[in-house]
């Protein structure tokens, strides 16, 4: 019986609330006053709901927030950063050159308040992601800014209104099954999960994607490893090539070794295809994180043996329970973008940052419904780019302040947003446009 089957048997799609949703006590945040708010959300209006949490989950319940809309954001895990956090991911692409900044607005407040307490060796290219400074930062500015959380629940199903209006969501977490309504949804799930339940086209998905994992070793040795192991990388290329090739490690393969000191002692190190992950298969992607921590373990074991003054004494610390997949799911929207786009630099009418068009955002037949983050409308050749965390918030802040915007004009059509009305207020924010 497929999932959609299943939820219609257990009679639950016909407009209903099973529980009240009473989740743990607020959290405090670092200033009095400032209090993560989590209450009792099933009965609310909502205006806005945000689903997923990532940066461009953050960006968008910030900005719809900040608009006056009333606004929830539902997370399936208990952590606020997805990929950023929960993932590990290593570094926030570069912000600027030497003249201009590239990400205004909210990925700029994030990025400047995340990198305040960052060691920042002066030989990166790019500055390392500090996964518990980040998820302080988005725990304060998601209190700031008035959203409301709903954490540990999952989005499982859509009630359609008609055709092309979402009704509402179908949420569980540990207090069951309940129903959650609101004029406008924002799809930051990373795989356009929820807009595709509600209808919207896919642009091809592959089935079987490859998957990146991350993790930390502590302990490192700081001097042998800026001064040898980083210093001669022919050296530790050719080094890490005998070791995959030797045979004592059957996991290993050379992409599994890109590393970046994080602090003194503590290095990030990102293993690219660690696992194929099957689309249609749930326990493929359990498969892959199980995968990856195996793999963490033989690379630590292989630096211990190859690499002993720098990682003797060295430790497993943390590992990423989100991995990172190569190619997401993508909606079809109003506009592809192309990677011809990106290289020709086009500009376009409705830009809302970094040369992004609003309309990869708005998916082609529904209408309370944007999507914003790594499922936005591009074609496979520019969707990494445009998945980078700072695009993510980028293209997360855009979609908030659009809902907060259709929702204050009494509008639910972002295929009919006013774009003047859209730039002027990113541009009031900050964003470079
Ligand atoms: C190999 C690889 C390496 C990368 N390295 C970097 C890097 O170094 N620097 C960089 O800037 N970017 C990097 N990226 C890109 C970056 O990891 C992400 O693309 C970006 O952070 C995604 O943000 P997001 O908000 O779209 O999604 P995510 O961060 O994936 O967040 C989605 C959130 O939605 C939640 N969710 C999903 N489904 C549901 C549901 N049904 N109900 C409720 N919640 C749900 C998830 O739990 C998750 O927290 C990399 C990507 C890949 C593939």
């Amino acid at each position: 019986m497929d999932r959609r089957k299943f939820v219609k048997s257990m009679g639950l799609l016909g407009g209903f609330v099973l529980s009240g949703t009473s989740f743990a006590g607020a959290l405090a945040g670092k200033e009095p006053g400032r209090k993560l708010r989590y209450g009792n959300h099933a009965n609310s209006d909502w205006e806005v709901i945000v689903i997923g949490g990532g940066a461009s989950g953050c960006a968008a319940a910030i900005a719809a927030a900040r608009e006056g809309a009333r606004t929830l954001l539902i997370e399936a895990t208990h952590v606020l950063g997805g990929m950023g956090t929960s993932g590990l991911i290593p570094a926030w692409t570069p912000f600027s050159d030497k003249d201009k900044t590239f990400y205004g607005g909210i990925a700029e407040k994030v990025f400047k308040a995340s990198c305040k307490e960052v060691y920042h060796p002066k030989q990166a290219d790019a500055l390392p992601v500090d996964a518990e400074v980040l998820k302080g930062v988005y725990d304060e500015m998601l209190a700031e800014a008035g959203v409301e959380l709903l954490l540990g629940s999952r989005v499982v199903e859509v009630k359609n209104k008609t055709e092309k209006e979402i009704g509402s969501l179908l949420v569980a977490n540990n207090t069951g099954l309940t129903e959650y309504k609101a004029g406008c949804f924002v799809d930051c799930t990373g795989s356009a999960s929820v807009a595709t339940w509600s209808g919207a086209r896919l642009l091809k998905a592959d089935d079987r994607v490859e998957a990146g994992f991350c993790f930390l070793l502590g302990n490192v040795d700081f001097y042998s490893y800026t001064y040898h192991f980083r210093k001669h990388p022919k050296a530790t290329t050719e080094t890490i090539k005998q070791l995959v090739h030797s045979g004592k490690y059957p996991l290993l393969k050379e992409s599994h070794f890109e590393n970046q000191l994080m602090h003194s002692s503590i290095v990030k190190f990102r293993a690219s295809s660690v696992y194929e992950i099957e689309s249609s298969e749930p326990d493929s992607y359990p498969k892959g994180l199980a995968r990856g921590r195996a793999i963490a373990q033989q690379v630590l074991q292989a630096l211990k043996e190859y690499f002993p003054e720098t990682f003797a004494a060295a430790v497993l610390i943390n590992s990423g329970t989100q991995l990172e997949l190569s190619v997401p799911s993508r909606i079809m929207g109003d506009y592809i973008f192309t990677k011809e786009d990106f290289n020709s630099h086009k500009s376009f009418d409705d830009e809302i940052g970094c040369r992004i068009p609003y309309r990869i955002l708005t998916p082609v037949g529904l209408q309370n419904i944007l999507v914003a983050g790594r499922a936005v409308s591009a074609d496979a050749d520019i969707c990494e780019s445009l998945g980078t965390m700072s695009a993510c918030l980028v293209t997360g802040e855009a979609a908030g302040v659009a809902a907060g915007l259709l929702l204050r004009t009494k509008t639910k059509d972002v295929h009919a947003m006013d774009i003047s009305l859209l730039r002027n207020r990113l541009k009031e924010e900050g964003q470079n446009i």
